[in-house]
């Protein structure tokens, strides 16, 4: 028997299979990690495939043995990596290491056991009490504890009662001892209530439209608080009464606590958790009770799509517009691509979850790609939060130059006042600022792309991030003529500085990128606002989704521009998303909600769709704009970046990369537009030189077309330059 290997090498550039021969004392499956030789290295590899012979004949090294006592790669997961590796042009090797936990590589990670003690179970308590001596205590109150549990860990025996009697009653034969495998159980205090509800009238339709089309395709477009985590819940129930298994992914580390609370609520233990902020041991038990089919729920952030989980009925992506999503490192790939590629494989039911659903995905079920289920109504008849528009640029006239307008001001006291909390919210989001004018908002644009312009510091331009063109800084606003243009803002940090100046008596806290370090950070700062201990939460996009407070009747959206003018051609799109699910933190339980959003643009039509909770509005505005201008989902936009250490080898690169896409483009001059070669906006970036080849392709041919450009991009690459081959970037900087 030969055995097909995928090497796990990183510096190999070639992604190629090896033949090994299976020696008849190991048994060897498709998906079992190895050990084999390589070169003159003994590394791990991953059995792909298995034959009868190889061309290689009798020359071949022989496997050296099994790395696991259990195969770690399912049969789905070897065919999931042939299409990544296809649709995403990623190598063999990282697909699979995707798979595993990384530090089960090289085994750094093992299952814990520890010793447990239990009554010997052929002797009587009474005549082994009996036969202690009355003075010996500890040995006496040793047993008497481990009469009331069936068993208890020899460490906390010891510690307790003392080393000295466990180890005299063990001798005695009183007690016995084994060994037993300790589960390291992520957030292992969360337990939730298990409280069942009525489902609302429109759940129930949601519901029974889900389950009426197993393997069907879902859109559940539900406004905040309509109760989208039930919905999934109970249809999770369902699938799993037909013996089968469920994933459920949230967009963020931060809310996976609070989905794992309900669930754990709901199914008990029967629930896994995966997510990178895990421990390793605790990510390697979770990892192992789902291979092991010990649960049949996997729930977690997006790497969780690559949970070892077999039998998959249902699998739900919430929030589904999220960025978070499309991973932006390498490996690179979109998790809804790889959801709905096990949705067929397992011809499992897919639910995409959103009060905002991407366009990309109401496009998609626009033209009956996806079963739409609509939730129109929050729970008990709530009523969606009233949204106040500030106009920044009217406070700045009427004397206020901070960064707090009087209504948000206003509505924080009243808030306080009664007793509630706040939340504020600033979206710090990238660090390449656009310009804008403070006295009338206007926002400087590119000509030919209706994005806005990006401020290129090294270099004082301002650049369009999509064609090439550049312009001078103004010291004016071309508009109005005022010089109060401006690109740098305050932080989070600064905001509470101020609030805390201006409101002496309330508690604070702040959740952003700094404060929420190490694996407890988001789940300190949300427990403690949540149980009240603090009156405002100022926060980054981290507080903006899905967290459910009852408490909270107040939001305020400070610079809600940010996301607008971020150059981007999500950038209306992203801000619409932030600001219904900031809002939508508001008012989820009896009092009703209200938001206050600042803005240097309260005219912007975003804002209108927005406060008037108008998606559908919003979407075809939008839609339209993006068909007019060629943007995602009518073209897609692919760039080609390198990051070199000179300046010429980036420069070269990209002339090389650039004639041969041009070739490429007179093969098909209608499918290939806007081809240019340019500096990438952030022309240098840890001392690496940026250049970037960026084009836009029609859908119709667009899988071919990427393959050649990736065969072309991988063709020119040197082993001194990187070169990342992205499909529609979520940020192009
Ligand atoms: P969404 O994800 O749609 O914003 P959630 O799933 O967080 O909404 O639900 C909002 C709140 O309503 C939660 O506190 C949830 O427990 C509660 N809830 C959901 N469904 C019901 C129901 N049928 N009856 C009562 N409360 C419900
Ligand atoms: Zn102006
Ligand atoms: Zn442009």
């Amino acid at each position: 028997m030969v055995a097909e290997v995928i090497v796990d090498i990183s510096t190999a550039d070639v992604d190629r299979i090896f033949d090994y021969a299976v020696p008849e004392t190991i048994p060897i499956v498709v998906g079992d990690r190895v050990f084999v030789s390589f070169g003159r290295q003994r590394t791990e590899g991953i059995v792909v495939g298995l034959k009868e012979t190889s061309e290689w004949g009798d020359k071949l090294k022989p496997i050296d043995g099994k790395a696991d006592s259990f195969t770690a790669v399912l049969p789905e997961m070897v065919e999931l990596m042939n299409f990544l590796a296809k649709r995403f042009f990623l190598r063999k090797a990282d697909c699979l290491r995707l798979f595993v936990p990384a530090q089960m590589r090289g085994g750094k990670v093992r299952e814990l056991e520890r010793t447990a003690a239990s009554l010997a179970p052929d002797r009587d308590l009474d005549e082994m009490m009996g036969a202690l001596r009355s003075t010996a205590t500890a040995q006496r109150a040793l047993l008497a504890h481990l009469a009331g549990v069936e068993w208890e860990w020899t460490s906390a025996l010891s510690e307790q009662f003392g080393y000295a009697a466990l180890k005299a009653l063990t001798e005695k034969g009183y007690v016995v001892t084994q060994s037993k495998r300790v589960i390291r159980k992520p957030y292992g205090a969360l337990s939730g209530k298990a409280d069942a509800v009525d489902l609302t009238p429109q759940q129930r339709v949601a519901v029974d439209t889900i389950l009426a089309h197993p393997g069907g395709k879902f859109v559940l477009h539900g406004v905040t608080g309509s109760g989208k985590t039930e919905v999934y819940m109970t249809c999770i129930e369902e699938v799993l009464k037909a013996g089968k298994t469920a994933i459920m992914l949230v967009p963020e580390i931060s809310l996976t606590p609070q989905t794992m609370q309900r669930f754990r609520g709901r199914f008990g233990d029967n629930v896994a958790l995966l997510h990178s902020g895990l421990s390793a041991g605790e990510r390697y038990d979770e990892w192992l009770r789902i291979l092991r089919k010990e649960v049949s729920i996997v729930v977690g952030a997006r790497s969780a799509i690559f949970a070892p989980i077999a039998d998959v009925g249902i699998i739900i992506i919430d929030e589904e517009h999220d960025s978070s999503y499309s991973s932006e490192s390498n490996p690179r790939y979109e998790t809804e691509a790889i959801a709905e590629w096990r949705a067929d494989y397992n011809g499992a039911t897919l639910v995409l979850g959103s009060a905002t659903p991407s366009l990309e995905t109401y496009y998609r079920a626009q033209k009956g790609e996806f079963e739409l289920v609509k939730m129109t109504k929050r729970v008990a008849e709530r009523q969606l939060p009233e949204m106040q528009i500030v106009d920044m640029c009217e406070e700045l006239r009427a004397g206020n130059k901070s960064i707090l307008s009087r209504p948000l001001l206003d509505g924080l006291k009243e808030t306080l006042d009664s007793g509630h909390q706040a939340m504020i919210f600033l979206n710090r989001r990238g660090y390449s600022s656009f310009m804008i004018c403070r006295k009338c908002g206007h926002v400087l644009k590119c000509t030919s792309c209706d994005v806005s312009l990006t401020w290129h510091r090294s270099e004082n331009l301002l650049k369009c991030h999509y064609c090439r063109n550049q312009y001078a800084v103004p010291t004016a606003c071309p508009k109005c003529g005022s010089e109060s243009i401006r690109y740098g803002r305050d932080g989070t940090e600064k905001v509470v500085a101020d609030l805390q100046a201006l409101f002496p008596q309330a508690k604070l806290l702040r959740m952003d990128n700094d404060t929420t370090r190490g694996k407890t950070g988001h789940l300190s700062i949300l427990t403690a606002f949540g149980n009240k201990e603090a009156d405002i939460l100022v926060g980054t996009q981290m507080i903006a989704k899905g967290h459910d407070f009852g408490n909270v009747t107040f939001v305020g959206i400070l610079d809600a521009d940010m996301s607008l003018y971020i150059g981007d051609y999500h950038s209306v799109e992203r801000t619409f998303q932030l600001v219904t699910q900031v809002a939508g933190r508001a008012g989820r339980a009896e009092t009703p909600g209200r938001v206050v959003l600042q803005s240097y643009s309260p005219k912007h039509y975003v804002f209108y769709f927005a406060s008037t909770y108008d998606y559908e509005g919003f979407y075809r505005k939008e839609i339209n704009t993006r068909e007019v201008t060629e943007f995602p989902p009518f073209r897609k936009i692919v760039r080609i970046l390198v990051h070199a250490d000179t300046e010429d080898e980036a420069f070269n690169y990209v002339k090389k990369v650039l004639s041969a896409a041009r070739k490429i483009q007179n093969e098909y001059p209608r499918d290939i537009s806007r081809l240019t070669g340019m500096r990438s906006p952030i022309s240098r970036m840890d001392n690496k030189f940026r250049f970037q080849v960026v084009l836009r392709v029609t859908p119709e041919h667009d899988q071919e077309i990427c393959a050649r450009l990736f065969e072309v991009a991988m063709q020119y690459k040197t082993p001194r330059i990187s070169v990342f081959f992205e499909q529609n970037p979520q940020n192009m900087v």
